[in-house]
């Protein structure tokens, strides 16, 4: 007990003693020495309940407590409440400090932040760009977030919940120029953190960028035919001085019309959000892409062909066919003098794998993640040297993006590398003699 305290309690002791003792002394003098001391007791029992009704009242009224002064138990308890209540006003204080200063923060961001309830999906709170980015308003509080935002496909996103799509673009419910990039983040068991950015900014960037490609790429074609076609015309025979000069400028110009090509593709497979659903036949697709791999391959290599899925593609023949010989053609360039290539296509679950493994150089691990970006080379020289133009692993991304299927590149230097491409179940149908159209219900390419 602290001391303080010990000696309140020892004086309001000696408060009573001295009340029953005066009452002893008057009772005696008065000859009824019970009857005064009950009363004198009783009154000293009725204090202390006053003073315990005073503290009560007080509590349960939520008053200030003043400060006091007096000794003896009641004032110690006083001033015990008073300095609990100090010290409580403060930290609220302090925590009112710190929730206004978070509240400016995230009235502060740029990306609008909503807090959604994971079960009821309803709106807990949102910050200032949540009303320029979504339209909400106060009144949206405790509303159901789907409901709020109708025009953007939220619900069925909302209800798949961890297992949605992490990220969403669609356009703004408040001005439809606004493209945003919405974002659920689970960070707790009750609440989902809604984030949207406005990044209408950065694809008009991004579409500036793929018409400058575009139009540059058109633009240099006409010149870059007419410079090839008279270059294709001279006979290095007939020119025997000129014979290296010419030669090397056909490889070059091939290389430029090559590269033109590519990036010509390259800008309609980005313009393009669906292609062509056809019946992809694949016997005759795996015999094209042999021949095509013994053309290039010119009898340097073993070429095998493994046809076991029985099955057919849906999707673009034209582009499928030029992601799958990108493949073959790299595995061609990229092995050395007789190595093997091997092409196969085959059943996996209900969906189907084509593969392209060769025992060629090889892809350090460290280039894998990057191989499929634009020009991304994991050796410069060899690449120029085979005839690369370091776009075709971008082509075959957008490609297999478009059929949404995916690349999949194992690899070991000096060993081989492996490149699989994964489709879907309802990208594959059992092979018939004639090529039908889809059914409807698999027609959609998003
Ligand atoms: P490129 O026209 O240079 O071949 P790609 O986009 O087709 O461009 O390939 C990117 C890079 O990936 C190549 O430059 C090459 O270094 C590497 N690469 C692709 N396929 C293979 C392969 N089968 N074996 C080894 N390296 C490969």
């Amino acid at each position: 007990m602290p001391l303080h305290f010990r000696s309140a309690w020892f004086k309001t002791l000696g408060q009573l003693v001295a009340v029953l003792a005066a009452a002893v002394l008057l009772g005696w003098l008065l000859g009824h020495v019970w009857l005064v001391l009950t009363v004198a007791a009783l009154g000293v029992v009725a204090w202390h309940y006053w003073r315990l009704r005073k503290v009560l009242l007080r509590l349960t009224a939520r008053q200030r407590i003043q400060s006091v002064h007096g000794e003896g138990v009641w004032n110690e308890l006083d001033r015990l409440l008073y300095r609990g209540q100090s010290e409580m006003r403060t930290r609220k204080r302090h925590l009112l400090d710190l929730l206004r200063a978070y509240r400016a923060a995230a009235d502060a961001l740029p990306d609008a932040v909503v807090v959604v309830d994971r079960n009821t999906q309803r709106v807990q709170w949102f910050n200032k760009a949540a009303t320029t980015l979504l339209g909400l308003q106060r009144s949206s509080l405790g509303t159901s977030l789907g409901d709020r935002l109708q025009p953007l496909p939220l619900s069925h996103w909302l209800a798949a919940g961890r297992n949605a799509e992490p990220m969403l673009d669609a356009a703004s419910p408040v001005d439809p120029e606004l493209r945003l990039n919405l974002r659920l983040i689970s960070y707790s068991d009750e609440y989902w953190l809604l984030v949207a950015r406005d990044v209408s900014k950065m694809l008009r960037l991004e579409q500036m960028r793929q018409d400058f490609v575009a139009n540059v790429s058109h633009e240099l074609r006409t010149p870059l035919t007419v410079v090839h076609g008279y270059l294709d015309m001279l006979d290095p025979t007939d020119f025997p001085d000129w014979a290296p000069i010419l030669s090397e400028m056909q490889k070059q110009s091939q290389r430029m019309t090559q590269l033109v090509e590519d990036l010509l593709t390259l800008s309609r497979l980005e313009a393009q959000d669906s292609l062509p659903d056809e019946s992809v036949a694949m016997a005759p697709m795996l015999a094209t892409l042999k021949r095509e791999a013994e053309a290039l391959s010119q009898r340097r290599h073993n070429l095998v062909v493994q046809d076991e899925a029985g099955f057919d593609l849906w999707g673009s023949n034209k582009e499928l066919h030029s992601a799958f010989s990108n493949l073959v053609s790299n595995a061609v360039r990229y092995t050395p003098v007789g190595g093997t290539i091997t092409l196969r296509f085959a059943r996996e679950g209900d969906g189907a794998v084509l593969s392209v493994r060769d025992t060629g150089y090889g892809i350090p691990q460290a280039h894998l993640p990057r191989i499929t970006e634009r020009f991304y080379r994991v050796s410069t020289s060899r690449s120029r040297e085979s005839g690369g133009t370091g776009l075709g692993l971008s082509i075959v991304k957008h490609v297999l993006n478009l059929h949404q299927a995916r690349l999949e590149v194992e690899s070991e230097v000096g060993q081989g590398s492996l490149f699989s491409i994964h489709f879907n179940a309802d990208r594959v149908h059992p092979r018939e003699p004639d090529s039908t159209p889809r059914p409807s219900s698999q027609s959609q390419i998003a």
